[in-house]
């Protein structure tokens, strides 16, 4: 198959700050990339989540040529950043029809998605999302990103979160990498027969499985940064798994086990367009009709109002 590749780059501002116990962004920046062969077209994008992978993103960006062969285009890649090679695979499946996009998939509402928190002022912002609740029978999933704070000060921020919320609220917290064994043991215990927790996401560094696997015996632990490290663990991590599309290799195997109805799977943002977008929402409704569904994490709030995240791909791609 011959493939014309064609690439945009782009650059949006958050609309509030995002940050975590590793990272700060306001701004993500990215590509988009096109393919067609024949008359069929393609769509991917290029979504790192760490500034410092743009560089090297670009670099192998620009190696890929105008006009390729589907055999040479796939060899190309293989060596890749995994974001070029997600890139590149969801355009494929997009062109080979292994994935069709829906015209909607209502998202937008605030309760089909995980609301982050803002760190700075945790308490209050959850008495703000309990009051734009319009119907308190429904229930919300919050996400509260801690190890931002000394610890004893997030301990009696989760003491007031847990007074504050009912049964209709579910919550996630996630420590990116940041805790060592003692802190995380003690969350766990504190939190390991409340029904309210989903999940504490990545408590201990990426490389400490051994202590995640016996953290999991305790209190449900949800993988994020270990499986971008070690994409083995996808196939043999026992408990709940973050996944990110626009960061694996491949996004159809996620979209097959979804499929295939696998378990303990949530999807989550890196903060595409609306041509990565397109992945979220279908593998999102995918994951709802599973075993085990949960809302996904979509950062909805935190996007401008820009073409960028339009439903059309073509208008993306046309105005950008
Ligand atoms: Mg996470």
């Amino acid at each position: 198959m011959n493939l014309i590749f064609q690439k945009k780059s782009y650059c949006f501002k958050l609309s509030a700050k995002l940050e975590n116990s590793k990272n700060s962004h306001h701004t993500k920046s990215g590509w988009i990339i096109k393919l067609t062969s024949n008359e069929k077209i393609g769509f991917g994008e290029v979504s790192p989540l760490h500034k410092e992978d743009l560089k090297k993103c670009a670099k192998q960006l620009n190696m890929i040529s105008s006009y390729e062969e589907l055999f040479n285009l796939s060899e190309q890649i293989n060596i890749f950043h995994p974001c070029i090679q997600s890139a590149i695979n969801s355009a494929l499946a997009e062109i080979n029809g292994k994935i069709i996009f829906k015209e909607n998939y209502y998202f937008d509402e605030i309760d089909k998605t995980a609301i982050l928190l803002n760190h700075e002022n945790v308490v209050s912002d959850l008495n703000q999302i309990k009051k734009r609740q319009s119907d308190i029978r429904k229930s919300l999933t919050i996400k509260w990103k801690v190890a931002l704070k000394n610890n004893h000060e997030e301990e009696a921020t989760l003491e007031e979160i847990l007074s504050q919320i009912g049964n209709n609220i579910k919550l996630r917290i996630d420590a990116n990498g940041s805790w060592g064994r003692e802190t995380a043991n003690r969350w766990a215990d504190i939190l390991k027969d409340n029904k309210n927790v989903d999940w504490l996401e990545q408590p201990l560094c990426v490389d400490d499985i051994e202590g995640l696997t016996e953290l999991n015996k305790k209190i449900p632990i949800a993988l994020d940064e270990s499986l971008l490290k070690f994409p083995n663990l996808i196939d043999e991590w026992k408990g709940w798994q973050i996944r990110r599309p626009s960061q694996e290799n491949n996004p159809v195997k996620l979209l097959r086990e979804l499929e295939n109805k696998k378990a303990l799977i949530s999807i989550s943002t890196s903060f595409e367009t609306g041509i990565g977008k397109r992945w979220l929402y279908h593998l999102s409704s995918l994951q709802l009709q599973g075993p085990t569904p949960k809302v996904p994490g979509l950062a909805m709030n935190r996007f401008p109002n820009s073409f960028l995240f339009l439903n059309e791909p073509k208008k993306i791609w046309d105005q950008l």
